[in-house]
């Protein structure tokens, strides 16, 4: 590698050591929204809806009832108590999936099912639990408050013609419940971002080369199979590039497998080292590099641009640091790429367990558990040792506390901001 096509972009200013907003914007303007495709409703979870949906069914499409009881009209019921009973004769009989045979004849009461139509006129449904059935076909009501109450009216949840998905909506179990009640088995989304990932080193062995690990003379490619792992539940596809070795010819080779990708990610061999030879294949395949280091601990060696024309990522190689790079600068990205309407995800906001010391020059995303505090802010505490090597740290955090740059000292009991990491936290 020529020490020019080095030092080149290392010296431009402008493209250094971003703030870790700056950072996030840079890479949000250049990642396109994919286009949309037609897919089965039950595959589009996590994906956004690409149109507005309009609905065509009512729901409920008939005025029905809440509970098992029976249809009166009020007149009829009224003063019926504990102590009161009012007995009158059942005029018809509606479980679900049947229909009135008429409108409620007058002095008359009907036995309906829950979600079954209640005939035209009735006011209410009593429950059944206030009756009392006196054979043969009537019953005794105990009660009258109910006399106007337990009757659904048509379309009270859906109207023909409501919107009831907007453009950027997330689709989500219940989205995909709203779909099936109308009808709809499939679902205009965009589609799912397909990411290559490509790792790079040596010293790095796969599955298939496992008893070299346990040997003790390579370690597995482990960043390789967190980021596809990140990358499914960002809802994106991950596309294994393979590892590359420390060579810019193994480098563009494996790169080139990543025709059909929407975007690349790499780990390890951009940051200032004697063998960072994904920059140089980098260079000779034309990348346009948009920045390459980013004010942030960990992931500081952090490169961006564009690879014939999509959006790449050199993430560090570190197994902390390519993980948390990927949750404050991929994750929101694949989501504006899926169209969603909110890039970040919401952030937890919670009170620091103990005082904690950071360095003022960068922002830090520390790795923290979160625990829930009855009637109160969640707390969190530091996972332990904070190192970017440390993947347990990770393995074991709930969330990355956020310390952003200028500030040395969390006290305890300060309030904080943590970007959730998916998965549980008690
Ligand atoms: P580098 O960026 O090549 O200097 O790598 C930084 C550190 O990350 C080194 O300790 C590497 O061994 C480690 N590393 C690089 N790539 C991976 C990977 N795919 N899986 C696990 N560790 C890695
Ligand atoms: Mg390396």
């Amino acid at each position: 590698m020529s020490p020019g096509r080095l030092s080149g972009p290392r010296r431009d200013p402008e493209a250094d050591w971003l703030g870790w907003r700056e950072a996030l914007e840079t890479i949000l303007a250049h990642c396109d929204v994919l286009p949309a495709e037609r897919i089965e409703a039950a595959r589009a979870l996590g994906c956004a809806v690409a149109e507005d949906v309009k609905a065509s069914v009512f729901h409920p499409p008939w005025d029905n009832s809440a509970m098992d009881g029976f249809a009166v009209h009020a007149g009829d019921v009224r003063g019926a108590g504990p102590e009161n009973p009012i007995t009158l004769p059942v005029s018809d009989d509606i479980p679900a999936g049947s229909f009135p045979s008429g409108p409620l004849a007058p002095g008359t009461v009907a036995r309906v099912m829950t979600g079954a139509p209640v005939p035209a006129d009735a006011s209410g449904v009593i429950r059944v639990e206030h009756t009392k059935e006196a054979p043969p076909g009537e019953v005794s009501f105990f009660q009258e408050t109910d006399a106007e109450r337990n009757i659904r009216r048509r379309g009270e949840d859906i109207e023909g013609g409501d919107t009831v998905l907007h453009q950027g909506d997330p689709v989500t179990p219940a989205t995909i419940g709203v779909l099936a009640m109308q009808g709809m088995s499939d679902v205009l989304v965009r589609r799912r971002p397909r990411v290559g990932v490509l790792s790079n080193g040596n010293e790095l062995a796969d599955f298939d080369e496992v008893a070299e690990v346990r040997a003790g003379r390579r370690i597995m490619n482990s960043n390789g199979h967190a980021l596809a792992a990140q990358l499914v539940t960002a809802g994106a596809e991950p596309v294994p590039l393979g590892i590359a070795r420390d060579d810019a010819d193994d480098v563009r080779r494996c790169l080139e497998r990543a025709t059909d990708c929407d975007a690349v990610i790499s780990s390890a061999g951009v940051s200032v080292g004697d063998h960072d030879q994904v920059k140089e294949a980098l260079d000779d395949m034309g990348m346009r590099r948009l920045f390459w280091r980013a004010s942030i601990r960990p992931g500081s060696p952090l490169t961006f641009g564009l690879l014939g024309g999509r959006p790449f990522w050199g993430l560090p190689g570190n197994p902390v640091s390519a993980m948390v790079t990927f949750e404050v600068f991929l994750r929101p990205a694949l989501r504006k790429m899926m169209g969603h309407r909110h890039h970040e995800a919401p952030r937890v906001v919670a009170r620091a367990r103990k005082a904690i010391s950071s360095s003022a020059e960068l922002t830090h995303f520390y790795r923290v558990r979160l625990s829930r505090v009855p009637g109160d802010l969640p707390e969190v505490e530091l996972t332990g040792p904070q190192g970017s090597g440390i993947l347990t740290s990770m393995s074991s955090a709930d969330g990355l506390l956020i310390v952003p740059e200028g500030i040395t000292e969390v006290e305890a009991g300060e309030i904080v901001e943590v970007i959730p990491l998916p998965g549980d936290w008690s």
